[in-house]
């Protein structure tokens, strides 16, 4: 089976290194998706190493969410029920968003205007903090 997640075609990158890969997704705005290089199914397979890198990845990259967009919330999974290659979401969540209060896998409640993004500013910030 080939998995999309092994291959970064068509992505919108903002940082990687060896271990993994930041992106951009186009579908919520300030929607980050960290993804690691090689194909691993579940966290703990990650070394401690590894694992202490992805959660201090996560942890910036929100702090950049909260500084820059100001949600209401900020929300972090790994699910990978559909592509079982670990990566975490890292979605701001603002309040009446179309799935709020509820998960951005649900069914849409309501339309919602965001807030306008500089999203050149949003890739610059992170790739600082993750570069640091
Ligand atoms: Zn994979």
């Amino acid at each position: 089976m080939s998995c999309p997640l092994c291959s970064s075609l068509n992505e919108n990158i903002i940082y990687q290194d060896n271990f993994l890969r930041v992106i951009l997704v186009d579908d919520i705005p300030g929607y980050i998706r960290i993804i690691t290089q090689k194909h691993i199914k579940e966290f703990s397979e990650l070394s401690d190493e590894e694992a202490i890198n992805l959660m201090l990845t996560v942890k910036k990259i929100e702090k950049v969410l909260i500084d820059e967009l100001n949600p209401e919330k900020v929300n972090i999974a790994s699910l990978g029920n559909m592509v079982p290659h670990l990566h975490i979401h890292i979605i701001p969540r603002f309040k009446n968003d179309p799935w709020w209060p509820g998960a951005v896998f649900c069914e849409k409640k309501r339309d919602f205007k965001y807030p306008a993004v500089n999203f050149e500013k949003l890739k610059q910030k992170i790739k600082e903090k993750l570069e640091k």
